[in-house]
């Protein structure tokens, strides 16, 4: 009987002294052996009609790179609430980084791979957003203020990837910027003016520029890279993003002329 009660006392310290992310580690090690075997695929393509076509190996290759940066804010209550639901694989959703309250920073995917962060989305003529981005996860209920030490980190992360992969400063933006309307995040609190003074994104300049009068801010939302299919949604992203004291979808005369101004740092 004793002899039962320390094997289930040791059971349990074992139990709790190992890693909970164990089971997506050995899922996310299968992944990549699977991953191996679909790029290593020498295929023919098979076009019929007559066309011949083989497959020589080219010895000049690498893998591609990310070219945008996607911010976001979880809603969820912690971090823990996050790292589970981005490693169980009926949530099909995750992100390269997670940073947290308190600054710490987790990484969850290489930044070669695809994560699924960005769902339906467009920007430009872009509709594969996950394909050529990184996602970053703030922990955020999205109605708290992002925290000082959070945002420390978010900028020393931006540094790296910026550097790293060559990233265009106007190709980091927000998840709400590539899905208006379906997304909102990261929330009017988030600091794009702090983070563009740093280099990172645009934002307006101090003293705003008047448009002109024949200026068309839907065509200017457009190559900003908006979807305007729907313009008022359109609209209420961009001032969520560059406004953020108002955030609707009210096209007034300071509005044209923030969307002028974000328009001519393109
Ligand atoms: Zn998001």
């Amino acid at each position: 009987m004793k002899l039962i009660f320390y094997f289930l006392l040791l059971f349990t310290l074992y139990s709790c002294g190992t890693n909970p992310y164990r089971a997506s580690e050995k899922s996310q090690k299968t992944q990549l052996k699977s991953l191996k075997e679909t790029v290593s695929k020498k295929d023919t393509l098979g076009l019929g009609s007559g066309i011949k076509s083989e497959f020589i190996s080219t010895v000049n290759f690498n893998l591609r790179k990310p070219n945008y940066i996607i911010l976001h804010h979880t809603a969820q209550d912690s971090i823990q609430q996050t790292l589970k639901t981005f490693t169980l694989v009926e949530k099909q959703v995750s992100a390269h980084y997670v940073i947290a309250d308190n600054g710490d920073i987790v990484q969850m995917l290489n930044d070669y791979l695809r994560a699924w962060h960005a769902g339906a989305s467009t920007w430009g003529k872009t509709t594969d957003i996950n394909s050529i981005s990184l996602g970053i996860e703030l922990d955020n209920n999205g109605i708290e203020p992002f925290s000082e030490l959070q945002i420390k980190s978010l900028l020393a992360l931006l540094a790296k990837l910026k550097k790293d992969y060559n990233i265009p400063t106007q190709n980091i933006i927000g998840h709400s910027d590539i899905a208006p309307k379906r997304k909102t995040d990261p929330s009017m609190l988030f600091p794009w003016k702090l983070l563009a003074e740093n280099g990172y994104g645009v934002w307006t300049d101090p003293i705003i520029r008047v448009a002109p009068e024949n200026f068309n801010a839907e065509m200017a939302l457009r190559i900003i890279g908006y979807d305007t299919k729907n313009l008022p949604d359109a609209i209420k992203s961009f001032k969520l993003h560059f406004i953020q004291t108002e955030v609707d979808s009210v096209l007034d005369q300071k509005t044209i002329d923030a969307i002028y101004d974000i328009y001519l740092k393109q």
